[in-house]
């Protein structure tokens, strides 16, 4: 019997991913996700680790936490006790001792493949209206909305929000009490452009992402206008524990970098009306951790 829209909808929101707290990862995603990519572009159900490995750690390198190494082969090999992926003649492959998981050099020898197993496939193929909500679901679950567009541009997806999508609902409260605290104004640049009485880019950022368990409490945002809730999701820079903003080593460029990013390294943000509201250290600290791309440029301390 063929599977419904609803369990596989089920199925993807299963996914097993936080297994450690507040730590990010993002691997099992961006894998479903490049595999959608590819099915939706025409493309087979087939994925061969050997090409998606170089991709995937791309993927994550730009859009997960800053490690040392990075793995491809776990969310190809771990997706499989999942329901929704699986891997061709796996019992083939040699795992490593005692261990559950697979060596990196095992899959690229052996030339393994994986693929969405077939009842899925085959309603993800007959509907792009459940690819663009397979694809949503996991991007609200495991990405702030700001670097949602980042992702499908590099995975390649195509796909517009579709009514019949549910999206996790969201304090309606906390972008309201956000700006207040910093009077309407980015907490970096101070950008606060009004058209008429409407504010214009300028947006309440969560410090510890929702998607990882952050509260929606005035410690834990910041208001920030577009470009720098953008820069500030993606790692580009992070607030040390004396709220004094630190620039990434990877971020760079001519036009524009100066002005709008470099020229803020070592500044404190402007602080919010009480000091109750200001950042706090832990929410911080994860974003340091998490979110930032390390490492950070030097700070100076000839001053
Ligand atoms: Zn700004």
């Amino acid at each position: 019997m063929a599977v419904s829209r609803d369990e596989i909808l089920k199925a993807f929101d299963g996914i097993n991913v936080w297994s450690r707290g507040s730590e990010r990862a993002p691997h099992k995603p961006l894998l479903v996700l490049y595999a959608l990519g590819q099915l939706s572009r025409g493309g087979s159900n087939s994925v061969a680790f050997r090409d998606v490995a170089p991709k995937l750690t791309e993927l994550l390198k730009e859009f997960g936490p800053t490690r040392k190494s990075y793995h491809p082969e776990y969310p190809f090999w771990r997706l499989q006790n999942d329901g929704v992926w699986v891997i061709d003649d796996a019992d083939q492959l040699e795992r490593h001792a005692r261990q559950t998981d697979i060596p990196k050099r095992e899959l690229l020898d052996k030339d393994a493949h994986a693929h969405f197993t077939d009842e899925i496939a085959q309603q993800l193929e007959r509907s792009p209206s459940l690819v663009a909500d397979v694809a949503f679901r996991l991007l609200d679950a495991h990405f702030p909305a700001s670097i949602h567009q980042d992702i499908l541009n590099t995975v390649g997806l195509d796909v517009t929000l579709t009514e019949t999508v549910t999206r996790r609902k969201r304090d309606p409260s906390f972008r309201g009490r956000i700006l207040t605290a910093y009077e309407y104004a980015c907490a970096v640049c101070g950008f606060d452009v009004r058209l008429g009485n409407q504010v214009m880019g300028v947006e309440a950022a969560h410090i510890q992402w929702h998607q990882a368990g952050g509260p929606d409490e005035e410690p834990n945002g910041l208001a920030l206008c577009s470009l720098h809730h953008k820069a500030f999701d993606l790692g580009a820079f992070t607030i040390d524990s004396d709220r004094v903003l630190v620039v990434s080593e990877q971020a760079h460029g001519q036009r524009g970098f100066t002005e709008w990013l470099l020229t803020f390294h070592g500044q404190p943000v402007r602080p919010p009306l009480r000091e109750a509201y200001s950042p706090a250290a832990d929410y911080l600290e994860w974003h340091e951790r998490q979110v930032f791309k390390r490492p950070p440029r030097e700070l100076s301390t000839a001053s």
